[in-house]
């Protein structure tokens, strides 16, 4: 079947109601659970073969958090399903109102290799629980862990349910060109913007899921080695190609030597020179990103890492010294080297923070409540943590997504099922009573009775 008649395909189904009722979309949701965990090791051990990640990182980070989004959805579904009474005015007493939530139609999935199976099934459960048909895309620069999300999605669903198209630009692009109903994209800034013009030609509606600079804020009064701990993890998971990994520190100048003394120690205590990919640390994905990581790296200040091995495509985790021009401040890094920038100032960081786009997340270390509160009124960012990084994402409730260039549109759990939803509003009135005063013929008499009655 080729691209366009799989989209026709689907987009018949989707009409004859496939994935329509509770019941289908409870044993979708089931089928997809059960094809998860009963595969979770070969999964883990496909992503441990494109880029070396351990198997401790693979089952935290996306099969588990999957697993539980699925059992999310489904604990939800028929409440989050069901049709949602409102109240309303007087103009329009004596009415009832109520919201359906309709499903989009076929969507379209496109996922980044990093985290190849959160990012490519996290939305498909979403989509599935919204009742929806859908199109998988997932990257190509994952191929183990791409086909065989491919291969177990065709053996347990029917393709006018749920397909998967693997493989790169030539197969996104043809995808771009389908009347999808919505796209749901995961990726760098860059392609965000192709996807977001191809849609525009048909009015598709998008999610961007995109990437940015995440800040580390180390205030003066945080715990610098809780701080210097947490911040090390987020950077070192996955080797810091996370979209929501923190991408610099902004460390209190009084900190600041402290902290990068913190974070020596602690990647010492995290790796004890163990670099072994698959069990302790991943690997850069392909020699592309490993050249422009070492390329970072050699135009920077090295403080201490800074090891390297083309051929295995390793960088061992790198602290690195950097003011707030250098060319390293100013790039996504998605790669574990830490550039440490220093201010001294709460405001002079504000306004360090609202001059660069806005990123995707933000991690702020302190339990200064009113520097807190300036730094969310005052800096935008999509979601983030206090003295913490990452795992506000372990949380279903907390929306994730992006503002501005880290991207638009929130997903997990509720956000999801919103997310792939869309609202059908309904007034509904009986044939009684049905006073004249909104018809014509119009006359000074009834607008005076108008604005008597409803202003
Ligand atoms: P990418 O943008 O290169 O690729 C993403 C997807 O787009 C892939 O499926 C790829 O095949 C496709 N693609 C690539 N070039 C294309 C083109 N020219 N036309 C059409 N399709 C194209 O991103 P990546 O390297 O896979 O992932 C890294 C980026 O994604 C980082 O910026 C990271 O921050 C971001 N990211 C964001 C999130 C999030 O949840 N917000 C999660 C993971 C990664």
């Amino acid at each position: 079947m080729n691209i366009s008649e799989l989209v026709s395909r689907q987009k018949e189904a989707f009409r004859t109601g496939i994935n329509r009722t509770y019941e289908k979309r409870k044993a979708h949701l089931q089928v997809f659970r059960s094809m998860i965990s009963k595969h979770e090791k070969q999964l883990c051990e496909a992503i441990n073969h494109d880029f070396g990640k351990p198997a401790f990182e693979s089952y935290s980070t996306e099969i588990y958090v999957l697993l539980h989004e699925i059992d999310v959805q489904l604990k939800n579904l028929s409440k989050w399903m069901a049709p949602e009474s409102v109240g309303g005015p007087v103009v329009t007493f004596p009415s009832k109102y109520v919201i359906h939530k309709q499903p989009l139609g076929t969507v379209l999935i496109i996922s980044a290799w990093n985290y190849p199976v959160h990012l490519s099934l996290m939305p498909l459960a979403g989509s599935l629980a919204a009742g929806n048909t859908a199109v998988l895309k997932p990257s190509g620069l994952a191929p183990a862990t791409s086909g065989l999300i491919s291969k177990l999605i065709e053996q347990k669903f029917e393709p006018e349910v749920l397909t998967v198209v693997e493989g790169g630009i030539p197969e996104t692009t043809e995808l771009l060109q389908q009347p999808f109903d919505k796209i749901f994209f995961t990726g760098s800034t860059r392609v965000g913007k192709i996807v977001m013009k191809a849609a525009a030609e048909q009015l598709i509606p998008v999610t961007l899921e995109l990437g940015g600079k995440s800040p580390a804020i180390v205030h003066k009064d945080a715990n610098i080695l809780v701080s210097a701990k947490r911040i090390m993890w987020g950077k070192t998971i996955n080797a810091g190609q996370t979209c929501v990994a923190p991408d610099f520190a902004a460390v209190h100048q009084s900190q600041k030597k402290r902290f990068t003394e913190m974070a020596q120690k602690t990647l010492s205590g995290f790796f004890r020179d163990d670099y072994r990919p698959g069990i302790n640390y991943t690997r850069i994905v392909n020699r592309e990103h490993f050249n422009r990581l070492k390329k970072l790296m050699d135009g920077g200040r090295v403080l201490s890492g800074g090891s390297t091995n083309a051929e295995s495509l390793f960088i061992e985790p790198t602290l690195m010294d950097a003011e707030w021009d250098d060319v390293i401040m100013q790039e996504e890094i998605f790669g574990p080297l830490l550039p440490v920038v220093s201010y001294n100032d709460e405001n002079e960081l504000i306004e360090r923070l609202q001059f660069r786009p806005s990123p995707l997340a933000l991690y702020l270390f302190t339990d200064d409540q009113h520097f807190q509160n300036k730094i969310f009124d005052n800096v935008p960012f999509g979601g983030g943590c206090v003295n913490d990084t990452i795992t506000h994402l372990g949380n279903p409730n907390l929306p994730f997504g992006g503002v501005g260039e880290s991207g638009m549109g929130t997903y997990h759990g509720k956000a999801s099922f919103d997310t792939f939803s869309r609202p059908q509003s309904v007034l509904k009135k009986s044939f009684w009573p049905d006073p004249d005063i909104r018809y014509p013929p119009y006359n000074e008499k009834k607008l005076t009775w108008f604005k008597r009655l409803f202003s």
